[in-house]
């Protein structure tokens, strides 16, 4: 298996961890786009959001909460992101929630990466 995530779960390559059960795990982006930047994954591979079931989300929101308190940023808010598929800018072609938080984030951060392009 050559998913860069499932390596993570896997121990194979290493990852500075935030929060995990038997389920999720949640560590530290590797490339910070804000002072607190986590991935949250479902242990089990799943490609993106549009493969996803829906009766995940019930344990999922709840890990998701859990890792905003430990990161501190539950009260001061945080951005959710996850991006599916070529158009929707995936690079790792496995389920991930990107937690953005620790400071006031502006809206559509990097979304045009052409200075040219207003949408
Ligand atoms: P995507 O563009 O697929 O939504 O985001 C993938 C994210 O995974 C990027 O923010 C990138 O910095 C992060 N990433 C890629 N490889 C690794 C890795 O090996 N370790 C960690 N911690 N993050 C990674
Ligand atoms: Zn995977």
């Amino acid at each position: 298996m050559d998913c860069v995530f499932c390596q993570i779960v896997d121990g194979k390559i290493p990852s500075n961890k935030v929060l995990e059960n038997d389920k999720f795990l949640a560590f530290h982006d590797i490339n910070p786009k804000a002072p607190v930047h986590v991935l949250i994954i479902p242990k089990n591979h799943i490609d993106n959001f549009q493969q996803s079931p829906g009766e995940m989300f019930g344990d999922m929101s709840g890990f998701i909460q859990e890792v905003a308190i430990v990161t501190g940023v539950d009260k001061s808010g945080y951005r959710l992101i996850t991006n599916c598929g070529e158009n929707g800018g995936q690079e790792v072609m496995h389920l991930h929630f990107h937690l953005l938080g620790g400071k006031k984030l502006p809206w559509a951060q990097n979304l045009s990466k052409d200075p040219k392009t207003s949408f």
